[in-house]
């Protein structure tokens, strides 16, 4: 690992004073906020992430669940992912983030990941995560070995001829059907970023991954109000059944009036380069009976401009099944 120096602020000023030196907040920041580490620290054992300075945000006051003002979720960046998947507000009123964090990783690591870090959890590519191969996203310009390579887990939507990663996080697919809203503080004052427009496209600069700059640090998130009788469901089709990323998986927010769909929230992981909210889905929904036959549809429309992979035609017909079969379930929720 390359030597680096550590702090550990007691306030957010000096945190992102520090961190605002760093030349870049994306892919080779010399300077890095460290939560849970679970992500920053094995990357730094494989010499993907090589920052020179540490910044330990776990003492900064941000650990807190709260009501906001107008009755929905304020979730702090260091709150830890066990804790907020068996907050009692999560699991009644949004319980497609409690049942997509519980799926994911492991016990031990659920307890070290906080929101911050899970929302910026990186890629699990293998060439990524390798130094000894090229790779677009590690180091701009020197190719992408998964298009003509190993590509079996990697993305169907929104990839580009420059980088088809999928994100791996399952938080955030929750988080896109429910519609957060995170929130930064950074050099030049705060602002709240829909989490639609948080991460990035890869387009031509897949090291570019979100909206962030150098200092930014991520304060909080927030949830709109609970949507009234609203039926959840997240469901993650992966390799085996635990400790395992999705190949793919549907979070659904759903509401049903006399038989039909009144509101539909579908977003999907693991087959998207970013977290993926389908308005293609919703669009065919809403309206429609709430049957089999328009669960289908709606999956159908979800991966319209789905781009397979040579190791990954597989995963449209799963994505297709996954949405179809949590729409099922959310009927029964
Ligand atoms: C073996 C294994 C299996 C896993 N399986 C899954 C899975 O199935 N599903 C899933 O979703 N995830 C999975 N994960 C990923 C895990 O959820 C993430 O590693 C974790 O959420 C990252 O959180 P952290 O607090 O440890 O982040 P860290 O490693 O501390 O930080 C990650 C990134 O976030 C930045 N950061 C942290 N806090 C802030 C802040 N406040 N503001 C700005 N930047 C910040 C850091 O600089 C760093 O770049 C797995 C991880 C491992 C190791
Ligand atoms: S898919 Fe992206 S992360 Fe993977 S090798 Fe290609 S450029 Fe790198």
């Amino acid at each position: 690992m390359h030597p680096f120096e550590f702090s550990r602020p007691k306030d957010a000023a000096g945190a992102i004073a520090s961190a605002a030196q760093s030349k870049t907040a994306q892919q080779g920041a010399d300077v890095r906020f460290v939560a849970g580490g679970t992500t920053l620290i094995d990357l730094m054992k494989l010499n993907v992430e090589t920052p020179s300075r540490l910044i330990d945000v776990n003492r900064l006051p941000f650990d807190e669940i709260e009501t906001t003002p107008d009755s929905g979720l304020k979730i702090g960046a260091t709150v830890r992912n066990s804790d907020l998947a068996h907050h009692p507000a999560v699991q009644r009123d949004y319980a497609v983030l409690s049942q997509a964090i519980l799926s994911g990783a492991s016990a031990q690591l659920r307890n070290m990941a906080t929101t911050a870090g899970n929302l910026l959890q990186r890629t699990r590519c293998v060439y990524f995560r390798d130094t000894a191969m090229p790779c677009n996203k590690r180091e701009p310009g020197s190719g992408c070995p998964a298009i003509t390579g190993s590509n079996r887990t990697l993305a169907i939507l929104g990839t580009s001829e420059h980088c088809i990663a999928t994100n791996p996080s399952d938080m955030c697919v929750a988080m896109a059907a429910l519609e957060a809203t995170i929130h930064v503080q950074g050099s030049k004052g705060s602002r709240a970023i829909p989490i639609g427009e948080f991460h990035l496209l890869p387009g031509s600069t897949p090291n570019r991954e979100t909206v962030l700059e150098p200092g930014d640090l991520i304060t909080h998130v927030t949830l709109p109000r609970p949507i009234a009788g609203s039926k959840q469901v997240y469901l993650k089709l992966r390799d085996r059944a635990s400790y395992e990323f999705a190949l793919a998986s549907a979070a659904i927010v759903m509401t049903i009036a006399g038989g039909k769909v009144t509101l539909a929230r579908i977003a999907l992981g693991g087959v998207g380069t970013k977290p993926w909210r389908s308005l293609e889905a919703e669009a065919a929904l809403v309206g429609r009976s709430a049957d089999a036959v328009n669960f289908r549809k709606a999956a159908e429309a979800a991966m319209r401009n789905a781009k397979p992979q040579s190791e990954n035609r597989f995963k449209i017909e799963l994505a297709k099944r996954c949405v179809a079969h949590a729409l099922q379930m959310a009927t029964t929720s």
